[in-house]
């Protein structure tokens, strides 16, 4: 068994590395059916924002698309405020969080509540084994989370969320790891779909076409209300340390708020689709299930009875 499993992961490896080195990304457009329906999803997100930023658009796709999806949000958000106490923090990220979950119709979010800025000082095997808890009990069968691989990363939240995620997606099938699990009623599921997301260069394999959903993903960014407020007021601050202002910057909250996301993320989204000759974008290294067989066992597999 061990040594089947070792070459189907290597074959795994080989077909993955193929698709990776075509010159092309594959473009995955809006499916006006429900090929999502009966499949799960997390969004793994070391903060609040995380996901929103980067895969908003693609969440509300597969979200559209019948998926039912999950958060799982990995730090307690205490270092992203402005001017609020630790605490006062704490609590307007969760309530943020709530806003978020709400807006975007996910079933449900998991705080894992450890400190922001600081999981590289946590066990990443404890990390893996809550995440391996999750997705065998939500049976996730896709996951949305930073690259493990991504350059240029520089906040430890990141590489270590990525670095747990990507060991529990295939961990989490092994009949032999955390086998009280199954005593407990869960059964090994391993995760068969990752978008991976990544804030610099990465290997990009799949760029999806977010362009019918740009408004669900701005509505998403904006649910993240503290968290984008710091961003405008560290950029008005900057800003008159230059002895300038930008007015739609002012004012009240929510409308700077909202122009500042289509100033930065929307504005981004818009460039990432430029690239592929579509209006809106994200970009992923996505790693899908493993077809190497598949040809063989058509060819050969009978009934058994
Ligand atoms: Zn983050």
């Amino acid at each position: 068994m061990a040594a089947a499993t070792g070459m189907l992961g290597a074959a795994a490896l080989s077909s993955e590395a193929q698709d990776a080195s075509s010159s092309q990304p594959f473009i995955e457009r809006a499916n006006p059916g429900q090929p999502g329906k009966g499949k799960v999803f997390a969004l793994i997100s070391p903060h609040l924002d995380d996901g929103p930023i980067f895969a908003g658009g693609t969440v509300a796709k597969l979200l559209n698309e019948g998926y039912t999806g999950y958060l799982i949000r990995v730090t307690n958000d205490e270092k992203d405020s402005y001017d609020l106490s630790l605490g006062e923090t704490v609590l307007v990220n969760e309530q943020d969080t709530a806003r978020f979950v709400k807006v975007a119709g996910l079933k449900k979010c998991y705080d894992l509540s450890y400190r922001n800025h600081g999981l590289d000082d946590v066990s990443r095997m404890e990390i893996r084994v809550r995440m391996v808890f999750l997705f065998r009990l939500l049976k996730v069968d896709t996951v949305i989370t930073y690259n493990p691989w991504g350059h240029d990363e520089e906040n430890p939240d990141h590489y270590v969320t990525a670095q747990a995620v990507e060991a529990a997606c295939w961990m989490s099938g092994d009949h032999l790891d955390f086998p009280e699990h199954f005593e407990a009623g869960l059964k090994p599921h391993s995760v068969s779909e990752k978008y991976y997301y990544a804030r610099g260069q990465h290997l990009v394999n799949r760029v999806v076409d977010i362009s019918a959903t740009v408004q669900q993903k701005r509505e998403y960014i904006a649910a993240c209300r503290n968290m984008i407020n710091n961003m405008v007021r560290s950029t008005n601050e900057a800003l008159k340390h230059r002895g300038l202002k930008i007015s739609a910057f002012m004012g009240d909250e929510d409308a700077a708020n909202r122009a500042f996301i289509d100033a930065r993320m929307i504005a981004a989204a818009k460039k990432v689709g430029e690239k592929y000759g579509l209006e809106y974008a994200e970009e992923f290294h996505y790693i899908g299930p493993d077809h190497f067989m598949d040809e063989y066992i058509r060819a050969n597999a009978q009934p058994i009875s």
